[in-house]
């Protein structure tokens, strides 16, 4: 399949030369692996603080491709989709993914070798098994009263 974010013509390993803020649009949105496991809805305890995962997907999640179905226009149908930008990762890096890519170059930590920017192919994550491709239920088939008998393990 083809890389649905352009990754072309970025400087080498610039995320190892450039903190968050210094990065270019381009290189901020190259950075999303496209591991989809961000468009999983989440439990939070309200008292403990903690986010559990749920394979329940976002309403535009398209679980076939692993990517937002409307990516652009995603705010008309989901007006709550977070735009993640160097100036809020503090708030949101602590219900991240582990292996984000955003959220382990916030915490200082190197990319994993199956990042499409290294490996060269977006096919690596799955190939992984860090993403939720084929993996998830959609959101208009489960009662939110019902998401935390699917919650799952991060796959990572
Ligand atoms: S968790 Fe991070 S790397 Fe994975 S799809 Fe979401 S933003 Fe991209
Ligand atoms: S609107 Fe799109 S990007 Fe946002 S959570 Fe849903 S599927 Fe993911």
């Amino acid at each position: 399949m083809t890389d649905p974010i352009d990754r072309s013509r970025l400087k080498p390993r610039f995320w190892e030369r450039k903190r968050l803020g210094e990065m270019s649009a381009r290189e901020w949105e190259a950075l999303c692996d496209g591991c989809g496991k961000c468009c999983l809805n989440k439990l939070e305890d309200e008292e403990s603080g903690e986010v559990a995962l749920t394979r329940v997907a976002c309403r535009l999640f398209d679980d076939s491709t692993c990517r937002c179905a409307q990516y652009e226009i995603r705010h008309q149908f989901v007006p709550e989709c977070i735009v993640l930008k160097p100036s809020n990762i503090d708030q949101h890096a602590y219900w991240m993914p582990e292996t984000c890519a955003y959220r382990l170059l916030w915490e200082g930590k190197p990319l994993f070798d199956w990042h499409p920017l290294i490996s060269g192919t977006p096919e690596s994550v799955h190939a992984a098994g860090v993403s939720v491709r084929g993996a998830t239920v959609p959101e208009f088939e489960v009662d939110e009263d019902d998401w935390e008998d699917h919650i799952i393990e991060e796959p990572t």
